[in-house]
Order: structure tokens, then sequence, then C-alpha cells
């Protein structure tokens, strides 16, 4: 394996993966962690083939995303899992993360597009157009990957005074999945976070997109277990906003938690993932649904409830 040397001469392959695993029957809950992704192919100087099973992460993450540019900083070993003891699987990572990215198209229109397009080109490719369009924000309805889950519409809200009472947090942890400064213009973050109690777990999903000067955007999801329960709720919410339209102090700017309650509403999903039994022993990759979020405007305040705050 040739060494990648970046970082001041450090070996990042070498770097330990960090990891720790807890049971709280029936589930069980691991995260591991390490080093960011490599700027190129770790193995040969003509990258790894694309049906080479023993492809290196960049590769499998170019091949798969095919993205005229990757975050500055991803986390490929960033990842969170969740087991319970009959099958069901919940896991984020970085790589179905940026699947949801959109390729090919600019969901954002920019009061400042061109500023920010030459401020993205000191090599000239994006004003002669060579690289075809793609989000440079990142943008992702990523929910999780799930498996051995079925999943209905709900009109049960995750109950969030229960969340707010005080009670023991046996575990926590966070985790960046993925994150760009967008050349100093704001910044772009994926990251995930859990907490168990003695009575539940909850997980907050977030992407957060301030774009300095033009606009806030966060996609949130909330997932709720009650153990005991045979089912997870999972929340979905898209809030955004253009700066001039936020009546809130820009030192909020920096705080997705304090910021969100400013931003509309612009999309909601409520889930209730109910657990199936498992049908084989173990999960191969091929079995894991990568959802993608369809599109459901937030269109009335009776739809979308706004109470969701925990994080
Ligand atoms: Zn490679």
């Amino acid at each position: 394996m040739t060494a990648v040397k970046v970082h001041g001469g450090i070996d990042i392959l070498r770097l330990p993966v960090n990891q720790e695993e807890h049971v709280f029957h029936p589930w069980h809950i691991k995260y591991t962690q390490s080093h960011i992704l490599h700027s190129k192919c770790s193995k040969s100087e003509n990258g790894c083939g694309n049906k080479d099973s023993d492809a290196c992460q960049f590769c499998i993450f170019s091949h798969t995303l095919e993205l005229p540019h990757m975050p500055d900083m991803v986390f490929p070993n960033n990842i969170l899992t969740l087991k319970h003891q009959d099958g069901a699987f919940i896991q984020f990572n970085a790589l179905d993360a940026l699947k949801t990215v959109s390729n090919g198209k600019i969901n954002v229109q920019l009061a400042c597009a061109e500023a920010w397009k030459e401020s993205r080109s000191e090599s000239s490719e994006y004003l002669e157009e060579k690289v075809k369009p793609f989000d440079w924000t990142f943008t992702t309805t990523y929910t999780g990957t799930i498996s051995n889950f079925e999943i209905q519409e709900t009109n049960e809200r995750i109950d969030v005074d229960k969340l707010k009472r005080r009670e023991k947090i046996l575990f926590y942890h966070d985790l960046t999945l993925f994150e760009d400064e967008l050349h100093d213009n704001g910044i772009a973050v994926c990251s995930v976070k859990i907490r168990v109690m003695p009575s539940s777990f909850f997980i907050l999903l977030r992407y957060f997109l301030r774009i300095d000067g033009v606009m806030l955007r966060i996609n949130d999801t909330r997932l709720y277990h009650e153990f005991g329960q045979d089912y997870i709720l999972r929340e979905y919410t898209s809030r955004e906003a253009k700066v001039g339209e936020i009546r809130a102090p820009p030192s909020l700017f920096v705080e997705p938690s304090e910021i969100a309650s400013y931003l509309p509403l612009t999309r909601c999903h409520y889930h209730k993932l109910i657990m199936m039994l498992n049908k084989t022993e173990s999960i191969t990759n091929d079995e894991l649904t990568n959802e993608i979020v369809t599109d459901n405007e937030a269109t009335s305040a009776n739809i979308c409830e706004t109470n969701s705050f925990v994080t």
C-alpha cells in the first residue's frame, strides 16, 4: 500500500480508527471515527479500477459520487451504527449523505452568484464552465441509511417535553460526516449526534449551510425511540431564509441550534419506522436502502409543526 503523506508528514492511512460500542439491550450502538478522506488515490498513480473490489476510499467516493469537487473535509470512517437484535439497522455515513447532493444542477440562486463563482475559480475552469454544474453547497436531504424497517407516515410526534426532562445521559457522541468552508464564504457541514437515556435514544442528523451575506439553510432529521416500543419516530425538516429576511442578530448565524427557530420551515416529513424481524442473519450493503426524501412542500403550519427544536 502506498502511503499518502499529508498534514505535516503524518501518514493518515496509519492513524487508528477510534471506535466504541455499547449495548443498550436489545440495541447495539457503535461509532467509528478517523481521519479525513485523502485527496487522491492511495494505491496507484492511475487510480483504482471502477470495479476493483479492493478500491481505496478515495476511489470509492469518486466513482460513486462523480462530483466535480468533494467537500474540503470528508470523514469516510465517521460512522454511527445502531443494530437491533431482531435485525433493524440504522446507520449514518458520509458516502450515503453525499449521494443526495445534486449533481448536474445547482439549486441555489444567489444574489452574489457571480462574485462567489469568481472566488471559487482560482482555477479558471468554473468561468469557462469546463466543470459540469453541481451543488457546491453540498445540500443533502439524507435521513440515514436504514434496513429492516417498514416506513409509515404518522401523526405521532416526538415528545419534546419528555426529551427536555432531565434524564441521565448514558451515552453521547457527535460525528462530523463532511464539511466545506465554501472558499471562506461560509460553511456547509453535515453532522450527527446521539444521546442515549435510560428510557430512550435520540439522534439528530443536521446539515447546516451558511453562505455569508446570502442565506442560511438547515436540514434536520430527528430520530426518537422509546425502549420497549417496536418503532422509531423520524422527523425531517428543512428550513431556510435569505439573510436579509432573518429577524435575528447576526451573531446567531453561526449557531445552528439558536438560529433554527428563526428560519421558516420549507419542507417536512414525519415517519414511523416500524421494526421488522430480520429475514437473514447478516445484512449486506446491497440490502440497505438509502432513502431519498421526496419533496413535500410545507404549505401549512398544521401539517408541519414547528415545535421540534430539541438538539
Ligand atoms: Zn484508489
